[in-house]
């Protein structure tokens, strides 16, 4: 077949909902290369978005509430091995306080992200959650602390935590150990998802675009795994280096390509909750925006206290912070109304 023949038919097929193949996925993304069928997904991807939310966009306050991190994964600016971060944590009285301030600013989710911090045992971070729940009944509350034990994670959840985020980074073994050191297990991370999945909460997974050693192999695995796992959120977003990483002299992710990639998740999984990534708006001033016109219906501005910001430094150049959070959400709506959509103050849980 003549390959523009080929790659014509597996875009159709695509649109189609045919069941892929790693190679079909493959072939897929060798088409994306192509403007002309970026466009089209593109398209397509706007027309579902706007079926299942309209012009909505969700927005989730994050806050960043450690940067302690026991892990030492390669890419990022707060692993362990990073000696020059000047480290912190906010009290539960600062984390309270964030979501007081976000809650005025129209937020009704809250994501506690942080490393993997064993200061916050599981009983202090159950305290945290029942806190938020009882202040915030109407509102849902995620989390976004890495790897536990599914007890760990079945007493998150009856403490009242809604949803969890964690990227599995990227699906294909030996990719996943280039990025990681020897004590982490690819095999761990999925089992969480999976664990989360059954304990009811809505799932985030995701991974990074062009990390280093990523081949279009490796990311037809994460769009497989993807859909085996099924979840209600995916995060991704171009891998940025850090300059205390050994990573620190690697290519960054290229936007196009992830921009593309937002458009297939969209199309794979239609109702699924679509992040336009701050690490997307840090590779591209308008990164967001387009992340919006590919598919994506949410954002996650940071709510954490302004002077912590700059030490939540997972990769260089991360946009936003040296604002207060008021300054990022007015920001935001002129950004999000520049491209036909609107900010709404609503939880946004995951469609059933
Ligand atoms: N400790 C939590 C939160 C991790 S930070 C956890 O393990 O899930 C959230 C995400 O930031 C990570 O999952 C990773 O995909 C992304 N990230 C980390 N370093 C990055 C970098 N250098 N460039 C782009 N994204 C990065």
């Amino acid at each position: 077949m003549e390959k523009e023949q080929y790659s014509a038919d597996i875009v159709v097929r695509f649109l189609e909902g045919e069941s892929f193949s790693k190679r079909d996925f493959v072939a897929l993304l060798e088409a994306g290369k192509n403007p002309e069928t970026c466009k089209l997904l593109q398209e397509e991807a706007l027309r579902l978005r706007k079926k299942y939310y309209g012009d909505k966009v969700y927005i989730r306050g994050l806050i960043e509430f450690t940067n302690y991190c026991k892990n030492n994964c390669y890419y990022c600016g707060i692993r362990r091995g990073n000696p020059n971060v000047k480290r912190y944590r906010l009290s539960e009285e600062e984390i309270l306080s964030c979501c007081k301030n976000g809650y005025g600013l129209g937020f009704r989710t809250f994501v506690l992200q942080g490393g993997e911090d064993p200061f916050y045992t599981d009983d202090r971070l159950v305290h945290i959650i029942r806190q938020i729940k009882e202040n915030y009944p109407d509102c849902a509350l995620t989390l976004s602390i890495g790897e536990k034990s599914k007890e760990s994670y079945r007493r998150f959840r009856e403490a009242g935590a809604d949803r969890y985020l964690l990227r599995h980074e990227t699906a294909n073994e030996e990719h996943y150990r280039m990025l990681h050191p020897e004590e982490m297990r690819l095999a761990n991370r999925k089992q969480c998802l999976f664990d989360l999945k059954k304990l009811g909460y809505q799932v985030g997974a995701g991974f990074m675009v062009g990390s280093p050693g990523q081949t279009m192999e490796h990311l037809a695995e994460d769009l497989l795994f993807l859909k085996e796992l099924e979840p209600e959120m995916v995060g991704i977003g171009p891998f940025i280096p850090h300059h205390e990483t050994q990573f620190a002299g690697e290519k960054a992710g290229d936007v196009e390509l992830t921009l593309f990639l937002l458009s297939v998740i969209r199309i794979m999984l239609p109702k699924v909750l679509l992040p336009a990534t701050t690490a997307l708006g840090t590779m591209d001033v308008r990164g967001r925006e387009k992340g919006l016109l590919a598919g994506a219906n949410v954002i996650m501005p940071n709510l954490s206290p302004k002077e912590n910001r700059k030490d939540y430094e997972l990769y260089d150049n991360k946009i936003c912070t040296g604002e207060e959070a008021a300054e990022c959400r007015q920001c935001l709506s002129r950004r999000v109304e520049s491209v036909g959509c609107h900010i709404v103050t609503d939880r946004g849980d995951a469609l059933s």
